[in-house]
């Protein structure tokens, strides 16, 4: 691992308990993060990315099993693995060295609590000794985030702030704690694409400013495209591809995102938008053998049968395909 590594996830893999049985809901889970990168999680709804976020952050479903390796390195390089610490030290890891960043904003806000005073609440002690000076790194974050006017935000309420405020300011929540990695798990769904675009821009001009680390799971390939360094494609509980973003944009080994790829040159080439054909199955009852054979052209028999292993196919990309493009 070289210096640089923020987060290894190895062989990862989830089961939940269903109808008194087992069943593998994510499995096989491998990437890095490195720091001051951002790897963009990728895929259809279903696929499985918010549970692999939730369990990035410690937030394992009641009665699941675990396997693999989730590793966090501190800055002095030691390591925690997430699935084997307390709950005790999760919660001193949780919206402090990883910062969360929720799919709806407004509902991980409380209405009767001004801005301002719900980002003090999670700031670092050393700052909450003081009034004043926690009072002046709340406006100074809302600041950081891109917000005009911080010190009016800071006294509003959630609901007197538009949808893109509201954003700016679960942001400034998020980084309050001062965290190394930021998840953010569709953070963007009740947002226009010019908001969406606005707030990743300020994510990526941040990233650079304090060296952080983003886990972003967006639902527009073409966003993710431009403001990753990194790209996860995941379907049905699996990693299909992982690897640079520019070597998967120009020339995908995987049929899935080759697939995804095509669908969203559609769109932006205002072309009559394509679809995959097919439906993503239930992540609870998965298909035999290749998870994506069903909706697969290059299907073989073999591909029915057994499931694919996830093989290097250059210096650090991975591809989960018997016969990668
Ligand atoms: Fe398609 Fe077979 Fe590759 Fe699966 S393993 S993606 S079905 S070619």
């Amino acid at each position: 691992m070289d210096s640089l590594t923020i987060l290894d996830v190895h062989n990862f893999g989830l089961s939940l308990k269903i109808k008194g049985r087992h069943i593998k809901i994510i499995e096989g889970i491998d990437f890095t993060l490195k720091a001051g990168s951002t790897l963009a999680l990728v895929g259809e709804s279903g696929g499985g990315k918010s549970l692999l976020c939730k369990s990035l952050l410690g937030l394992i479903p009641e009665g699941a099993k675990t396997s693999g390796n989730i590793n966090l390195f501190s800055q002095e390089n030691k390591v925690k693995d997430i699935l084997s610490i307390t709950e005790r030290e999760i919660a001193t890891i949780r919206g402090k060295q990883i910062g969360i960043l929720f799919q709806e904003p407004v509902s991980s806000m409380n209405p009767v609590l001004k801005c301002g005073q719900q980002i003090f609440d999670v700031l670092p002690i050393d700052y909450k000794k003081n009034r004043i000076s926690g009072n002046k790194h709340v406006i100074d974050l809302l600041d950081l985030v891109g917000l005009d006017n911080p010190k009016r935000v800071a006294k509003s309420y959630p609901h007197e702030l538009s949808g893109g405020m509201i954003q700016k300011v679960a942001l400034a929540a998020a980084l309050a704690g001062e965290p190394s990695i930021l998840i953010a798990d569709e953070p963007f769904t009740a947002l226009d694409v010019l908001s969406q675009i606005e707030i990743l821009k300020i994510m990526t001009k941040l990233k650079e400013q304090l060296n952080l680390s983003l886990i972003i799971v967006l639902h527009d390939l073409e966003l993710a495209l431009e403001y990753s360094e990194n790209l996860l494609v995941m379907y049905s509980g699996r990693v299909m591809e992982y690897g640079s973003t520019g070597k998967i944009s120009t020339t995908p080994a995987h049929p899935y995102t080759k697939a995804l790829l095509d669908v969203a040159k559609s769109y932006s080439e205002n072309s009559r938008p394509l679809g995959i054909p097919g439906e993503i199955p239930s992540i609870i009852s998965p298909v035999k053998g290749c998870r994506f054979h069903p909706r697969c052209k290059y299907a073989k028999e073999i591909c029915k049968n057994a499931e694919p292993e996830s093989k290097k196919v250059s210096q650090s990309g991975n591809v989960r395909c018997y016969f990668p493009l």
